[in-house]
């Protein structure tokens, strides 16, 4: 594998040395010496046409840590707000001789446009595109579940998958590349998958995936092992009219105190980020000791060094 785009087609050998090996970078990043010299003299351009905060950030300090230069681009206040095309702005960066693409569109299989295009011959990672997929994302997802529900918190011997654990990704399923990702990804590690939200938020299609449907929250977190909350992406919705009100939303389908309290004790409680505090999550639960948010943000970084690292640096280690 020459990019990274989506989870769909990532094989379990891929999917492991991908994670494998960011348990190996995690182990260099508790170093005092963070910096490591695989990327030298290569150059990352982070190229993101929609808002990010923490994908940005974690990618331009993986690309860092492995001692890249990065460039980063964002669409606004450059020339694609005039009107430059992916094609021009592509090839735009070809021309400047770089040596990986990450990648964030609103348009669903724009990365994958630039991989099959001769527009720019370099690695591409897909960092998000529209409602499709987030690759990095479940990856880093599947990293912390590995670790908290096989390892303690801490690191897992390699080749560890996630056979018959039960995750539930719950709320606005409809716009979430997340979810998407995480189903593809979660089945190929053998992990049991519902999706959960309210039908206005389940996408036409959903039958079809990998995983079990239900509208009914209640009716599965008492057994389950991981809890996913995902973010009601209002700017996405146009119009409006998917629920009757924040409140409501939040009586069905937040994590509130009360359901905290039914997971199973062992059971962690994820978000990608950024959160709606009170709406999808109460503060209580973002901010419980089952709460491995932060985590996630903080694997982030080992995971896209690992992906960098296999597609730019590794001979016998690349994906392929
Ligand atoms: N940060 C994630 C994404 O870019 C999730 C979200 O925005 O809700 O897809």
């Amino acid at each position: 594998m020459k990019h990274l785009l989506n989870t769909k087609d990532l094989r379990l050998d891929e999917a492991l040395l991908i994670l494998d090996t960011a348990e190996a970078m995690a182990e260099t990043q508790s170093r005092q010496m963070k910096k490591l010299p695989a990327l030298r003299g290569r150059t990352v351009v982070n190229l993101f046409f929609e808002d990010s905060t923490r994908t940005r950030i974690s990618f331009e300090a993986a690309a860092k840590r492995l001692s890249a230069d990065v460039i980063n681009f964002s669409g606004k206040g450059s020339s694609v707000s005039k009107g430059e095309s992916l094609k021009d702005t592509a090839q735009t960066l070809n021309a400047m001789g770089i040596d990986a693409v990450v990648i964030r569109h609103s348009a669903s299989g724009a990365p994958q446009r630039l991989a099959e295009t001769d527009w720019i011959d370099v690695p591409i990672l897909n960092a998000g595109d529209g409602a499709h997929q987030h690759p990095t994302q479940a990856l880093l997802d599947a990293f912390t579940m590995r670790r908290w529900l096989l390892g303690g918190g801490a690191a897992v011997p390699a080749g560890t998958d996630l056979a018959g654990k039960k995750v539930a990704i719950v709320g606005d399923i409809l716009h979430s590349r997340v979810v998407r990702s995480n189903v593809d990804l979660l089945t190929t590690l053998g992990a049991e998958v519902t999706v959960v939200g309210p039908p206005t938020l389940m996408p036409v299609g959903a039958e079809s995936w990998p995983a079990t449907i239900t509208y009914d929250l209640d009716g599965v977190i008492e057994d389950l092992d991981a809890l996913m909350m995902l973010r009601v992406q209002y700017e996405r919705m146009a119009g409006g009219g998917y629920f009757p009100s924040p409140a409501e939303y939040s009586r069905i389908y937040g994590l509130d105190a009360d359901r905290l309290a039914r997971l199973p004790e062992h059971a962690i409680v994820m978000h990608p980020g950024p959160m709606n505090r009170g709406l999808e999550i109460s503060s209580e639960a973002a901010d419980s000791v089952r709460s491995v948010v932060l985590d996630q943000v903080a694997n982030g970084v080992y995971v896209r060094m690992a992906a960098l690292y296999l597609l730019l640096a590794s001979d016998e280690g690349s994906l392929s």
